[in-house]
């Protein structure tokens, strides 16, 4: 069965959302207050409506109801996306995303019942940021505000070395949950496993214990 989304508010958040959801095969009805950006993606969406989230009578009228998850996508005006969120939570939907402009906002939001709270810019921002201070970290993923996933790429220091010989779950905190090689992923890589120079690590942990590791074993 396909799966069925809804995304209110097309700016360039909510549209990638929309193109890319397609793109996968999906289902997607496009809301949003303004027919301008409604137009824009008549051709794209499944089904694309002009009309304002925040009237519940609307809501009920479009069928929102029925869809298995809706995405908030409406950025600056807080009020806008905090009162969508709450008509969508009472009609009974059941996987409600929010793009959360601020941290008071993503409380509020979190204090309401959306499922999943997102923070595209300050995310993308502190990935950039750990790209930039490292060329050894190649992504980075918060996982909570002291735990990340990193991806680091193996130098000849580290080539030909064991996970075991490395010990750096008892040295340094952290995790080795996957080794990326060519085209092929090691998911879970046993203790014996060779690390070859090219490698891509995919380590958990802690932010300071991945630079620490980053810092004595990659420079
Ligand atoms: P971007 O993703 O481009 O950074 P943004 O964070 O600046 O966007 P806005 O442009 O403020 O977000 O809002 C996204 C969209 O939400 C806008 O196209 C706007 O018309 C729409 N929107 C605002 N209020 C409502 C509402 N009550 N109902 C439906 N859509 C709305």
């Amino acid at each position: 069965m396909k799966k069925e989304f809804v995304v209110i508010g097309l700016g360039r958040f909510g549209g990638s959302i929309v193109s890319e959801l397609i793109e996968l095969g999906a289902d997607v009805m496009a809301i949003d207050i303004s027919p301008v950006k409604v137009d824009k993606y008549a051709n794209i969406a499944t089904q694309a409506v002009a009309a304002d989230t925040t009237d519940e009578a609307v809501l009920h009228s479009l069928g929102i109801r029925n869809f298995e998850h809706v995405i908030v996508a409406i950025g600056e005006n807080i009020q806008a996306s905090i009162l969508t969120t709450l008509m969508l939570k009472e009609i009974g939907v059941p996987k409600i995303t929010v793009k959360a402009q601020n941290a008071y906002h993503e409380k509020v939001l979190e204090k309401i019942g959306a499922d999943f709270v997102v923070h595209p810019e300050r995310d993308m921002g502190i990935r950039i940021a750990n790209n930039m201070v490292s060329n050894n970290i190649l992504d980075y993923l918060d996982l909570s505000d002291e735990h990340s996933i990193a991806e680091l790429k193996v130098n000849e220091f580290l080539a030909g070395h064991t996970i075991i010989k490395l010990d750096v779950r008892a040295k340094y905190g952290i995790n080795i949950v996957a080794i990326k090689r060519q085209n092929e992923i090691i998911v879970s890589p046993q203790a014996d496993e060779v690390i070859e120079e090219g490698d891509i690590l995919i380590v958990i942990g802690s932010d300071t214990d991945i630079h620490i590791f980053e810092k004595k074993l990659f420079h």
